[in-house]
């Protein structure tokens, strides 16, 4: 027993630590990309160095992606477990994302069937919310639209997150949430439904997936509702 609570005690230090860690790295990286840039623009820089800042971006961005989709909402302090109102950390979730959709296109349709509690980390669920919306938006290159259901049924809560895009064949459904898998190359990072899958996992929920290629995918979340 207390071997499992130094075990649990050292799992603390590191997340937060990898939390700290991502809010001090994140704005000097911002930074960094930014004067890239203008290097990148300046009349004055020559071809070859222009190829190199932008090789230096990519590199920078990718970065900077990995820390997004991994530690956006860690928040380095201990967690603060609650009861959460879904209806309200879903509006939340969709203001963060609010420019992004704007910017691609998409539109959201929220739907309230049920406006339950459920118990977790704001921040994370927040995550959870905003790489699974991200991965809808990244399938609608021509835009599209993202309908977001929640309704109730024997004690549990489903909150489901359908687009309009792509879709996905059954072997790609099969492998969400593998580590590094992802089908979009350099731009991906293939650890967002990773993250998805553990921190629904560590809110006592699941997640399900069903996908039709060329015409959309629909995930739904399936959390104990709290009395
Ligand atoms: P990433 O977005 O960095 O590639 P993810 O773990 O978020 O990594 O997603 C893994 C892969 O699953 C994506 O590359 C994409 O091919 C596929 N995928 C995830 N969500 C969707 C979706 N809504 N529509 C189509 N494909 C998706
Ligand atoms: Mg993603």
């Amino acid at each position: 027993l207390h071997l499992e609570a130094m075990k649990l005690e050292k799992m603390e230090i590191v997340s937060h630590l990898a939390a700290s860690i991502s809010h001090e790295v994140r704005n000097p990286l911002t930074a960094v990309i930014g004067f890239l840039q203008l290097i990148a623009e300046n009349t004055k820089t020559t071809e070859d160095n222009k190829a190199y800042a932008k090789y230096a971006i990519e590199e920078a961005t990718r970065a900077s992606e990995i820390i997004n989709d991994y530690l956006t909402f860690a928040k380095p302090h201990p967690e603060e477990e609650c009861k959460m109102s879904i209806e309200q950390e879903i509006k939340k979730s969709i203001d963060i994302l609010r420019p992004l959709l704007l910017k691609q296109n998409v539109e959201t349709n929220v739907s309230f069937q049920h406006t339950g509690l459920i118990k977790g980390d704001p921040h994370k669920f927040h995550q959870v919310l905003l790489n699974i919306i991200k991965n809808s938006i990244e399938a609608m290159p021509n835009g599209g639209s993202v309908l977001i259901n929640t309704s109730e049924e024997n004690r549990n809560i489903y909150i489901s997150i359908a687009d309009t895009g792509h879709g996905m064949s059954a072997e790609h459904v099969a492998r969400l949430g593998e580590p590094y898998f992802s089908l979009k190359g350099q731009k991906g990072t293939g650890l967002g439904m990773m993250v998805v899958y553990k921190i629904v996992e560590s809110m006592n929920g699941s997640v399900e997936v069903e996908s039709e290629y060329q015409t959309g995918t629909t995930i739904t979340l399936i959390f104990p509702k709290i009395p």
